[in-house]
């Protein structure tokens, strides 16, 4: 796969592009990763990969998006985006999430990317905004990569999204990137409307024909005010995107990325391993995208690594989401998250004001760990990449995790795939020997 893979993106991008990603992404953001841990040795957390939401406005209303789209404008402007960026520079990071709403609608992004040649932005859109002038300066600036969210072919797009011609406006935007030969991938949340239709080869070998160089499967988190939770995947579902991914991962010449399993196919969270933290339009600072609750804000002048660095609130998340489960805590145990957030005197960070209403409403449900179903990476690029710069870094090593509890929630789920049930209560040995 790995030859196939490098001739077609060596002939599709541009290699000032590819330079800057294997440059400014890769060697830097390996010793991002280096400087991470040497941190955590210290007893110190500052993650290296921050993923930062810089507008909340978007011209989409899409089912499970927990971001005030509708509400007035919050941006974080050039000034800040440089402090922000420039404190945690100093700290050796380099790469950079950037989020929205849809990121396109903010008047400096590109003055943002073009600020910093030094870094690599990975912006999260839904290509709509991205015409073919805005590609070319993509390709200049070539430090950066559009991640373009596809969610379902016409229907389901138009269905999932809330607007109509969705599906024909981003794939506009996508051959606009892959016309002027930026580095480009392809992003989905899998839920009920789509995994049939995308959680497929020939999806993928259409993404590889149009000349998209990557793919990140997310799976659909029934958060924020308009839940939709009859979208959410069952373990089954859970299991099969997992399977696919590793399957696919070793087959078809498309990078595939993923942020919730490590090399061995064990569950995690990024926000519990530290590795990553988020911050919203108004610049507070949140354990992750979905948790809409903060303590801190980015305009403390201790600045960015400080003021995370010395956050009792991202300490208590991190380390009792990691002690209550390898998987989603949100999703898993609302409950954790309510108690942590009144226990600190955490303030709503929305413009809505009803985050604590939305959690309260929340069930407890399954996430990303199914015990007994762990898939490891079976190609071995992407062994060698988790082992090294995407464990979990020791966050579960004092987590004495339920396993029979976990099986005993699975079994109880009624509409379950019984064999993963039984899995999970056998695996209850397993986890001993993998732990
Ligand atoms: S808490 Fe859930 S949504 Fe947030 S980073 Fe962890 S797994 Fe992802």
């Amino acid at each position: 796969m790995l030859p196939r893979l490098a001739y077609r993106v060596l002939k599709t991008a541009d290699k000032r592009c590819l330079w800057k990603f294997a440059w400014n992404f890769g060697v830097k953001g390996m010793l991002s990763v280096k400087r991470f841990k040497r941190r955590i040795k210290q007893g110190e957390y500052f993650p290296p990969f921050l993923y930062i939401s810089i507008v909340n406005s978007c011209n989409l209303r899409c089912q499970g998006c927990w971001v005030d789209v509708e509400a007035t404008r919050n941006v974080i402007d050039l000034d800040g985006m440089n402090r922000l960026i420039g404190d945690a520079k100093k700290h050796g990071n380099t790469f950079f999430g950037i989020l929205g709403g849809e990121p396109f609608m903010h008047p400096q992004l590109l003055e943002i990317l073009a600020a910093h040649p030094d870094c690599y932005f990975q912006v999260f859109t839904n290509g709509q905004f991205i015409t073919e002038k805005v590609a070319i300066e993509l390709r200049r600036l070539g430090n950066v990569t559009p991640l373009i969210s596809i969610e379902g072919r016409k229907t389901a797009s138009d269905e999932r999204r809330g607007k109509t011609n969705v599906f024909s406006k981003t794939m506009r935007g996508l051959e606009n990137c892959l016309r002027h030969r930026v580095l480009t991938g392809v992003a989905t949340s899998v839920c009920q409307s789509n995994i049939d239709e995308l959680l497929t080869e020939s999806w993928l070998q259409e993404l590889i024909d149009h000349g998209v160089h990557y793919v990140w499967y997310h799976t659909y988190r029934p958060v924020g005010p308009k839940m939709n939770s009859e979208l959410a995947l069952r373990p089954g579902q859970l299991v099969r995107v997992r399977k696919f991914i590793v399957e696919m991962r070793a087959k078809m010449p498309i990078a595939m990325i993923d942020a919730y399993y490590d090399d061995r196919g064990q569950a995690l969270c990024p926000m519990s391993t530290g590795i990553s933290h988020h911050i919203n339009p108004r610049g507070d600072i949140e354990p992750c995208p979905i948790i809409q609750f903060a303590t801190e804000n980015i305009r403390d002048p201790r600045g960015v690594f400080t003021t995370m660095r010395d956050s009792a609130f991202l300490r208590d998340f991190r380390e009792l989401s990691a002690k209550a489960t390898r998987g989603c805590v949100v999703l898993e145990r609302p409950d954790l998250v309510k108690e942590l957030v009144l226990k600190h005197g955490a303030r709503d960070t929305t413009s809505r004001g009803t985050a604590m209403a939305e959690l309260e409403a929340m069930e407890p449900r399954f996430s990303q760990w199914l015990p007994g179903e762990e898939i490891p990476e079976k190609h071995w690029m992407y062994r060698l990449a988790k082992r090294f710069w995407f464990s979990d870094f020791g966050a579960y090593r004092n987590a004495p995790h339920d396993v029979p509890a976990k099986a005993e929630m699975l079994k109880s789920r009624l509409d379950l795939d019984s064999g993963i049930a039984n899995n999970a209560a056998r695996s209850q040995h397993g986890m001993k020997q993998i732990a």
